[in-house]
């Protein structure tokens, strides 16, 4: 059994309570490992040495705080085989997907934000005859940084390397649920030997650990990525302590089929879309609309590769794993039978899996197709974060717009047409923060990423990120 333990100054420690949680393998729904259920002390002593290592680490140069960055992810790519099956065992997910996309992500989280802040300028504002205005951008503090589970390390690396990077000391708390590769990252950063205190690690619930490094008063801003109901009260408790906040939360997003696409990239892309990660990527397209004259081509042909699909353990040649929690996949669950009394019809899928062998005991959904359900039902409207989605036709540009528009939600939109113009005319109309063309999961890190409406607040990504985790301070020189 794996005993994880909270990061603290440069140490690896036992949470102050004595108290650990169980953490389960969803593929076999045995608990492998067990993981700090921290408390407000924990937090506190975290953020203090996060204070104490500050003047330090914000005062050395990009250049030196960059070369940390870059010999962290040396030693992530070095450790790609344990880090891959660690996030696999405690994710559900695909070995090969976590050895392809995860963790090399998370490598390339650190590599990129190396080479930004080596990049970063500020502006100068030339008052003619007068003076001059220059802007300084300088580290915030401690930041808070709270990730969810379903991309664990890639999410958490997101946050806390241009946290870093722009200078400043970072308390970290990734979910409950998938603790176990911030565990690994913690060894890493020690055989990095980053500073002590630079970085701290903290495991624990999200009521008690989280809630602690969200009203500590010495956190200056905090970056969250989880749900939209957790997303309003972390700003709720964050805005009268005027704390600068990065909210990346919930999706449903619209999947645009026009019959002009390339259709055989279309129907590859669209059943990654749907599916990836069994459905648990806040960017999944989940509501599909199709051009009425493809539909009944498109019903057909997805419905088919859907039911093509491979769902079991998580370490061989599946396409889909387990789903992260037994909780989880009530969830799901529920969400198809709430579709089912709403109108909605099962063209495949709509069940739980049951997987022979070591994962007979794990948590398995069977990838799901719903037709026939009205746009504005709940299942249609609701997030789901899991292997399902809804297909239905619409006839003209416009309606296929207001369909997509239709949500409280506005994180990606997908879009498959060659008409150029089309194309262009209706990402500029989509409520989203991200579009794709004829793509998904294209990713540059240079590029701002984040969601409109209840998908979040602010941006992450490229000098975004940098520009969120420091302020700006003019100064102001006459001639
Ligand atoms: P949650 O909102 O439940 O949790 C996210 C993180 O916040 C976890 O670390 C959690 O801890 C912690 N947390 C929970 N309650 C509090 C609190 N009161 N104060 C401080 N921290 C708290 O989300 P999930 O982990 O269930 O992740 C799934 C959600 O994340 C989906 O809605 C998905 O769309 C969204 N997401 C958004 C992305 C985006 O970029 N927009 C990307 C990926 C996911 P614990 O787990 O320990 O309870």
């Amino acid at each position: 059994m794996i005993k994880i333990q909270n990061y603290i100054n440069g140490e690896l420690v036992a949470p102050q309570n004595g108290l650990y949680l169980d953490s389960f393998n969803p593929a076999t729904g045995q608990v492998h490992a067990q993981a700090p259920d921290s408390g407000r002390q924990d937090v506190d002593e975290a953020v203090q040495a996060a204070q104490n290592a500050f003047p330090d680490w914000s005062r050395c140069s990009a250049r030196t705080r960059a070369g940390y960055l870059r010999k962290i992810a040396d030693l992530i790519e070095r450790q790609l085989p344990q880090l891959s099956e660690a996030e696999s065992a405690d994710n559900g997910k695909p070995l090969q997907l976590a050895r392809e996309v995860d963790i090399p992500r998370a490598a390339a989280n650190f590599r990129y934000f190396a080479s930004a802040i080596e990049q970063f300028s500020s502006e100068s504002h030339f008052m003619e005859g007068q003076g001059i205005n220059y802007t300084l951008r300088r580290p915030i503090g401690v930041a808070g940084c709270i990730s969810p589970w379903n991309l664990p390390l890639y999410l958490l690396t997101w946050k806390i390397a241009p946290a870093l990077a722009a200078g400043n000391c970072v308390v970290a708390k990734p979910s409950e649920i998938t603790p176990l590769t911030a565990f690994l990252l913690a060894q890493i950063c020690r055989e990095a030997e980053l500073p002590a205190g630079a970085l701290n690690i903290i495991h624990g619930r999200g009521e008690t650990a989280g809630e602690a490094l969200v009203r500590h008063p010495q956190v200056g801003c905090l970056s969250f990525t989880g749900g939209t109901q957790t997303g309003a009260q972390i700003a709720g408790r964050a805005a009268p302590a005027f704390k600068k906040i990065s909210l990346e939360l919930g999706g449903k997003n619209p999947n645009l089929i026009f019959a002009d696409c390339n259709y055989r990239q279309m129907l590859e892309t669209t059943l990654h879309s749907s599916f990836a990660n069994q459905g648990q990527i806040c960017l999944c397209g989940s509501r599909i609309y199709v051009e009425e004259t493809l539909y009944k081509k498109f019903r057909h042909d997805f419905v088919a590769r859907v039911k093509s699909l491979k769902v079991g353990d998580p370490l061989r040649a599946v396409h889909l794993g387990a789903v992260v929690s037994k909780a989880h996949q009530e969830k799901i669950l529920a969400y198809i039978e709430l579709a089912k009394q709403e109108g909605g019809a099962i063209l495949t899928g709509g069940k739980a899996v049951r997987v022979e062998g070591r994962c007979a005991d794990g948590w398995f959904v069977a990838p799901t197709v719903i037709e026939g359900l009205p746009n504005r039902r709940r299942a249609n409207q609701e997030e789901i974060f899991g292997p399902v989605v809804t297909i239905q036709p619409f006839k003209s540009e416009s309606e296929a717009v207001n369909l997509a528009n239709q949500s409280q939600y506005g994180l990606a939109a997908i879009l498959w047409t060659e008409n150029l113009s089309r194309a262009h005319r209706i990402a500029e109309r989509l409520q989203a923060g991200i579009v794709w063309v004829n793509c998904w999961m294209l990713r540059d890190l240079r590029t701002p990423f984040g969601g409109v409406k209840n998908s979040g607040v602010g941006r992450e990504g490229g000098f975004e990120a940098l520009r969120f985790f420091t302020e700006a301070k003019n100064v102001c020189i006459r001639y």
